[in-house]
């Protein structure tokens, strides 16, 4: 098997990143500080694949974190983005194409009959979050461990100390009184849920979840999980939102709403409905959605919101995934890969967990299968560093991190998958030894 070594090419690129970019990145988990070792710098993708600037090939299994559904540079949607470029990148007005996606996500989305796009699922999340606390008058939000919603202040936080619900700031710079806007609770427990809303719910505006938990690797909500926030929020007039940002069109047509049958007020998106390039969305009921400007006092704005060559993206890339069979066989290819990475493990006598919905895949390096944060932090994190660097070396492209999901495209063929599998045999095996 192909062994990536030479990465000299890299090790320049990120020299020189780091004398004007932060940390040479602009996104943190790019730094490999969780795998160790330095990033690789990418020159183009295609298909399944990825190439670094020393020329080395990967099979993908980051899909640009998630949007790269149909594969990466797909002829159709590099055309499509193409022809709109063509006729200007952004006019900050109004073009048909907004239309036409917003029409493609409404049908699909039965919760959502209106959206507004925005840039990125940060400002999704962001938005929803102010349309929440405006069409309450509350100010709290509910959230859980381990799920993330973008760098939003109020939702980057952690648990506070001892028995407390109230969170406290995840990171520098976000102000105590903003966290304590933002009550905590574990993943899957809706005891803990239902004592924090017996005690603050007149107050919470939303609970804001990530149906299917997605960042902090693949943690399937337990039975009557999601039944049992929307009739929390029911109980207290309180808002459900979807953060479908990683799972919209990932794991089904429309998003993990569509299978679970627990319909949320408001709906993010993000990922795949751009495609791959920089567009998100939050969607609702008309009664809720018109409270934002300009029908309503709920202000949000975007200069390069809804811009054509985004839709254009989004709407060919879509127009794919629409195809006939498409999650089926979707599922079909990472149903096989997760299966191909456990066999894998146990053959080398490593435990593992995978999970698995559509495009969407998690392995845990654990023996248990992750219900909550508190579970998928006791996986064993230094090892997955060894797995990933053995993999990389083997042509592999994973997330730098084993608190990432992993995102399998159309294009993944039976080769690539094949790929994937006998280069995790060889990789449980080096790490075991
Ligand atoms: C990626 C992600 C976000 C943030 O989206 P950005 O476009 O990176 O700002 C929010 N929520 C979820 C569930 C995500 O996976």
């Amino acid at each position: 098997m192909a062994v990536n070594r030479n990465r000299d090419k890299s090790a320049s690129c990120f020299e020189r990143a780091c004398r004007v970019l932060v940390g040479g990145v602009n996104s943190p988990v790019r730094a490999f500080r969780a795998v160790g070792g330095e990033p690789v710098f990418l020159d183009h993708a295609e298909g399944a694949y990825v190439f670094d600037v020393d020329g080395n090939r990967y099979v993908d299994l980051v899909g640009t974190w998630g949007p790269a559904i149909v594969g990466h540079a797909e002829p159709s949607v590099v055309e499509a983005v193409q022809q709109a470029a063509a006729k200007g990148l952004s006019f900050g007005a109004c073009c048909e194409a907004e239309a036409e996606l917003a029409e493609v996500v409404a049908g699909a989305i039965p919760s959502v009959e209106l959206v507004r796009f925005v840039n990125s699922g940060t400002e999704a999340t962001m938005s929803a979050m102010r349309l929440a606390r405006a069409a309450t008058g509350r100010a709290k939000v509910v959230k859980f461990l381990g799920c993330y919603h973008g760098h939003v202040d109020a939702l980057l936080v952690a648990a506070g100390s001892g028995a407390a619900s109230f969170g406290e700031p995840d990171s520098a710079g976000v102000p105590p009184a903003v966290a304590e806007t933002t009550l905590l609770a574990a993943y899957n427990d809706l005891a803990v849920v239902d004592a924090i809303m017996a005690e603050h719910g007149d107050d919470v505006a939303a609970i804001l979840v990530e149906p299917i938990a997605g960042n902090m690797g693949f943690i399937k909500p337990a039975e009557g999980f999601l039944e049992g926030l929307r009739a929390a929020c029911d109980r207290h007039g309180s808002l459900l939102v979807f953060d479908e940002v990683m799972t919209g069109f990932r794991v089904a047509w429309g998003g993990y709403q569509n299978i679970c049958n627990v319909r949320p007020d408001l709906t993010c998106l993000g990922k795949v409905i751009g495609g791959g390039m920089p567009v998100a969305a939050y969607g609702g009921p008309r009664s809720l959605m018109e409270q934002v400007s300009p029908l309503g006092p709920t202000y949000q704005a975007g200069t390069l919101s809804g811009n054509p060559v985004g839709m254009a993206a989004g709407i060919a890339t879509l127009r794919i995934c629409r195809s006939p069979g498409f999650y089926d066989a979707l599922q079909g290819k990472t149903a096989r890969l997760a299966d191909g990475l456990r066999s894998a493990a146990e053959g080398a006598g490593v435990p593992l967990c995978t999970g698995s919905r559509g495009g969407m895949l998690g392995m845990a390096l654990s023996a248990k299968a992750p219900r909550n944060f508190a579970d998928a932090q006791a996986c064993d994190h230094a090892v997955f560093g060894k797995f990933f660097h053995a993999m990389l070396d083997r042509g592999v492209w994973l997330p730098p991190s084993g608190y990432e999901a992993m995102f399998v495209s159309a294009a993944h063929d039976d080769a690539a998958i094949t790929q994937i599998i006998e280069a995790a045999q060889q990789g449980f095996r080096q790490i075991a030894s």
